[in-house]
Parts: C-alpha cells; sequence; structure tokens
C-alpha cells in the first residue's frame, strides 16, 4: 500500500509546495496508513493552469479517442481492483467482503457506460436555421467526501472526460488513496498531461481557492450541506456553474398492506449498510400505527443479527465508522435521542463487546421516534434508525416530506402500482419502491437542501456541457 503521497500536476507527479502532510488513520486500527500531502493555495493554482493548459487540445480531441482511453481505464481499474479494495478498507473501514460491490464494481462499469457517451459533443441537431450543438463546460473542480471515495470520483470524473473537460480532483481529507491509484492509472494509459490533476489537502484550507479561481469554469461538489453551500458562494462571483450533491435524511414509508418483515428487514439493513454512512440513506422509517411494534420488533431483530468487527474478517457486516471524530458525532446524536426521549431499542453509546479500539458504533434502533426529534430531523451519517408511527398514508406522506432535505425516499406498498402513486408524491430527487436498489443507470441528486444537481444515467453528463445555438440569417 501507498504510504507517502505527491500532487499529480500536470503529468507530473510533485511534492507539496507547503512541506505539510497529513496523516490518513485507519478507523479500525487508529494506526496511521499513509502521511497525505497538503497542497496550498499554489499548488491549486497550478492545477488549474494544468487543466486549463491540456483543456484546448482534449476538447477537441476525437470521441473515439477519449472513448479508448476511458476502456482502457475501466480495464486497468479492473486489474487493480485488489488494490482499490485494499484502499476503501484501509480507509473508510467497510468489510473487505463487501467493497467490491457496493464501491468498486458499479463505478467501473460506469466509466465504460460514459465513454459510450463521448459522441455527445458531435451530435448536431438542425431544426430551420437554428443548429444546435453541445460543448465540454471548460476546467472543472471535482470536490469529494469520503464515504464512497472511488465511486463519487468516477460518478464525476467519467462525465467530465467524456464530454471534453479537464478536471481537478480534491478528495477528502481521510480517503486520498483511492484519487492516487486513479491518477497512477491516468498516468499507466497515457491520458494526456494536465487531462485529470489531483490536489489532496484540507477543505477548509483550499476549498475556496478551488471554486473561486477565476479559471475554473464549473464545480462538482459532494459533501454536507454546509461545505456545500460555502462553495457555491465562493463560486457565486465568477457565475460558475456549481453541481451540489448535499446530505439527506431520507424516508421510507411502509404501508398497513406492505410485507412487512420484507419491507422492514430492507429499511434497516439499508441503514446499517456501511455504517449508514451512505447519503440517501432510509433513516426515517414510517410505520402504520397497528403495525408498530411488530416493525420495532422486526428491525431488532436485523439490527441484532449483525457481527460488528474487523473489516478484514469475511464474517462481519459491519466494520468501523470512518474516523473517530466521526464517531464522536454519531455518539452524540445517539446521546441526544436519549435524551429527547425516544425509546432504544437496540445499540446505544456503549462499545460492541471485544472492539476496545477503532471507530465502532453498535447499530442503534429509536422507537417512539416523533418529526420535530433532533434524530428525525438531522443527518446523523451513522447506523441509526428512526422508526416513527402514523395513523393515516397522507400523515405519513406529509411528515416524510416535512424536511430540509430531499435526496432520496422509499416506498414498499401492497404492490407496485400502489407504491408509484405514493413515490410521486415524496419530495425526492428519488424513490426506491418495493425495495429497488441504487444503479448508475438511474439519475441520482437531490432536491431541497440536498442539492441541485444530477450524477449518473445521461444526467450525469449534462452538468459538463454547455448549449450552443447557431442561427443562420
Ligand atoms: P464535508 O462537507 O465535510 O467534506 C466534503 C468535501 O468537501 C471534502 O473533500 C472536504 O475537504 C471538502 N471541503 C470542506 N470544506 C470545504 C470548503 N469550505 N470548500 C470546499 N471544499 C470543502 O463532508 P464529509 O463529512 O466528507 O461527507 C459527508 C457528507 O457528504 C454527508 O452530509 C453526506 O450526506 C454527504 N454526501 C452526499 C452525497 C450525495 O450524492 N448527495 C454522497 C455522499 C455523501
Amino acid at each position: 500500500m501507498i504510504t507517502q503521497s505527491k500532487l499529480f500536476i500536470g503529468g507530473q507527479w510533485m511534492d507539496a509546495s507547503s512541506g505539510q502532510t497529513l496523516d490518513v488513520i485507519n478507523p479500525a486500527t487508529e494506526q496511521p496508513i499513509l502521511a497525505m500531502a497538503c497542497a496550498n493555495e499554489d499548488d491549486v493554482d497550478r492545477a488549474v493552469a494544468a487543466a486549463k493548459a491540456a483543456f484546448p487540445a482534449w476538447s477537441r480531441s476525437p470521441a473515439a479517442e477519449r472513448k479508448r482511453l476511458m476502456l482502457a481505464m475501466a480495464d486497468a481499474l479492473e486489474a487493480r481492483a485488489a488494490d482499490l479494495i485494499d484502499a476503501t478498507v484501509a480507509c473508510v473501514g467497510i468489510p473487505r467482503h463487501q467493497a467490491m460491490d457496493f464501491q468498486i464494481g458499479s463505478p467501473i462499469e460506469a466509466l465504460r457506460y460514459y465513454a459510450d457517451l463521448c459522441g455527445v459533443v458531435d451530435k448536431v441537431e438542425t431544426k430551420n436555421n437554428v443548429t444546435i450543438m453541445r460543448e465540454p463546460i471548460g476546467v472543472c473542480t471535482l470536490i469529494n467526501p469520503w464515504n464512497y471515495p472511488f465511486m463519487q470520483l468516477i460518478g464525476k470524473l467519467a462525465p467530465a472526460l467524456a464530454a471534453g473537460c479537464t478536471v481537478i480532483a480534491k478528495p477528502a481529507e481521510q480517503t486520498p488513496l483511492l484519487d492516487i491509484i486513479i491518477a497512477e492509472i491516468c498516468e499507466t494509459v497515457g491520458l494526456p498531461a494536465g487531462v485529470f490533476n489531483l490536489v489532496t489537502g484540507i477543505g477548509a484550507q483550499i476549498g475556496h481557492r478551488l471554486c473561486a479561481h477565476p479559471d475554473v469554469d464549473m464545480v462538482s461538489f459532494t459533501g454536507s450541506t454546509g461545505a456545500g453551500i460555502k462553495v457555491a458562494q465562493a463560486a457565486a462571483p465568477g457565475v460558475k456553474r456549481v453541481c451540489q450533491e448535499l446530505g439527506g435524511k431520507s424516508p421510507f414509508i411502509i404501508t398497513d398492506d406492505a410485507d412487512l418483515e420484507a419491507a422492514v428487514r430492507y429499511g434497516t439493513e439499508n441503514v446499517i449498510l456501511m455504517g449508514g454512512q451512505t447519503c440517501d440513506a432510509l433513516t426515517r422509517m414510517f410505520v402504520p400505527a397497528g403495525r408498530y411494534e411488530e416493525a420495532v420488533a422486526i428491525a431488532k431483530t436485523v439490527a441484532e443479527e449483525q457481527v460488528i468487527g474487523d473489516p478484514l474478517l469475511p464474517d462481519t457486516t459491519i466494520g468501523p465508522l470512518a474516523s473517530m471524530v466521526h464517531r464522536d458525532r454519531v455518539l452524540r446524536y445517539i446521546g441526544i435521542g436519549i435524551d429527547e426521549g425516544a425509546r432504544l431499542v437496540t445499540g446505544g453509546l456503549d462499545r460492541p463487546d471485544g472492539l476496545e479500539i477503532g471507530a465502532y458504533v453498535k447499530p442503534t434502533i429509536f422507537a417512539d421516534v416523533t418529526p420535530d426529534m433532533t434524530i428525525a430531523r438531522e443527518e446523523i451519517f451513522g447506523p441509526v434508525l428512526s422508526i416513527l408511527k402514523y395513523e393515516t398514508l397522507d400523515e405519513a406522506i406529509k411528515m416524510a416530506n416535512d424536511s430540509q432535505f430531499g435526496l432520496s425516499s422509499a416506498v414498499w406498498a401492497k404492490d407496485k402500482s400502489a407504491a408509484l402513486k405514493i413515490a410521486r408524491q415524496m419530495q425526492a430527487g428519488q424513490c426506491y419502491i418495493q425495495g429497488g436498489y441504487f444503479t448508475i443507470h438511474a439519475p441520482f441528486g437531490g432536491y431541497k437542501q440536498s442539492g441541485n444537481g444530477r450524477e449518473w444515467a445521461e444526467h450525469g453528463l449534462e452538468e459538463y456541457l454547455e448549449t450552443k445555438a447557431i442561427i443562420a440569417g
């Protein structure tokens, strides 16, 4: 595993000019695994200059050449799947046997999917005297969080490359390893220098420059709503396009005629997966009053079935959270839930048995949660499920939509058509019905304070394209 990191700018590996490093810590062992180079604003300027210099040639390169390079990247990433898995486990703490399915496999598929869309900028539509075409937007800053580091970078990088944009990637402080591997692959396959630039560092120090730089044309940001607002503010004076993929507090409505066992199991596992560190986790479960205690009992069983522990062991279903700092935050929310009077069904503040080291938190279920409670309103980003009670379906829909967020949602009803009627009323960018799962073929993004962009599917490409109209006299 890489232990010393460098920046990748204009096709060259270089030390950060600050000379500073930040330790990346394995959340299972609490031991440092990498001394990450901390870029400063001069390094950002160098990376933007490299991306700007590379843009004219890359944006005019034949679609077939961009496609060839992207497919070569996908093949090379697949060949290094074990490295990608090791890096994900070491930085994020997810169980090793889950990493390929949930973090690595679909982004590689997405790279191939977007490679097939490179021709979008060659399409020309003419109606009467108007000719419409699409062009790459330019130099893009890509800022990502730590929870799905590989997936989030590919979700931005693949459509950006397909469109003909050049990029500066800024990974989260906890997870630069995946981006470093991607930079190595860009070099290996011969991506032209400056098309992909990697700047590792501290968001609060270099984030403003990355977003405000006059030569940056577009910013794609995934992360917390608080940082997303700062990103938009920094980009606003330059009137840059900003694609924001932010936090969530997604609701899951289960109707009284649904298959309760299947629905509650699906919803509980959804929140526990990746230690609840998934932006679209269905953390508010709405259950009809008449079936409430039955649902609580099922959720308790599912939570207590989990095997918490070393992410390298094959039986582990939940590893540690991504950092000790994040563990403290999640425990603080669990404490608030208890203090505000929610019923702690299972889990809680204690360390799981036998795990004295590491950022471990027990899967936690709260019942008797009311919509005004903090744990029903704020994003916890941990394995914490709130179960709320409703009397009528209209009341459930109203409570579900009563949130500052609108990233995802879910419905489990008697059948698909009944679920669809409710899904249409959910104020969220996605709605999973009858146990649906994430796919790169569905546009993903938020309503309200969950953001304004869309990633994945063809919609993800739109973020990186301008529209030009030529009108003949
Ligand atoms: P975060 O906002 O703290 O950090 C995200 C990234 O922003 C990091 O790279 C960080 O260095 C950078 N950053 C911090 N301050 C910045 C600033 N002022 N300017 C520019 N960049 C700055 O988020 P996090 O804790 O890493 O991730 C968790 C959050 O991400 C959760 O809220 C989660 O819901 C959200 N998320 C959203 C999606 C989505 O697609 N909507 C996906 C995954 C995670």
